[in-house]
């Protein structure tokens, strides 16, 4: 943890530290695959510069001294960039690597913040909570199946592609983006 730029966030770094610790073993354990090692270490950096929210790049997460600052409830964010780093996918589309990190953040870590049903305009690409909703909504399907296993298996080794769900499912991804929407709430 590298609070050096703001002093200020020590507290805030500490509660981070503790519960990125906390969960970091359930996590590897939600995104198990064949031979996965999970990495022995990574580090959170608060950037003063930095304009966004949070990112992760390698062993490595940058969070916001700005953001951060003002939206201290939001350790969850953090553990979807901690989920990233768990993720170190070789190849996977962009709204299933972010619809993962937001399913393990809204449907293990914070469920009480679970994201509302996609609306008419929304799309399963959007990713983020959309695609987070999408993928719990699939898993509960067969929850014997445990198809975001696959995914992550498939995406982490390098060979996803869109062919995944109707071999898992039966149905393609509009197919079961038009049964979700024509769903009730999850
Ligand atoms: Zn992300």
């Amino acid at each position: 943890m590298d609070y050096s730029q703001a002093p200020d966030l020590k507290d805030f770094s500490d509660q981070v530290f503790s519960t990125l610790h906390a969960w970091f073993d359930g996590v590897n354990s939600l995104l198990e695959s064949p031979n996965y090692e999970p990495v022995p270490a990574f580090s959170v950096t608060f950037d003063a510069e930095y304009d966004g929210v949070a990112y992760a790049s390698g062993n490595r997460i940058v969070g916001s001294v700005n953001y951060y600052r003002t939206h201290q409830d939001d350790v969850g964010s953090m553990i979807h960039e901690m989920t990233h780093v768990i993720q170190k996918y070789n190849n996977c589309a962009g709204w299933l690597t972010e619809g993962i990190a937001d399913w393990v953040r809204y449907y293990n870590f914070e469920p009480n913040r679970k994201p509302g049903k996609p609306g008419p305009d929304n799309h399963w690409t959007d990713g983020y909570g959309v695609s987070a909703y999408f993928l719990q909504w699939i898993q509960k399907l067969d929850e014997d199946r445990n198809m975001i296993y696959w995914a992550n298996k498939d995406c982490r080794e390098g060979t996803y592609n869109d062919d995944l769900w109707p071999r898992l499912t039966g149905s393609t991804l509009e197919q079961l983006w038009a049964a979700m929407q024509a769903d009730g709430p999850i």
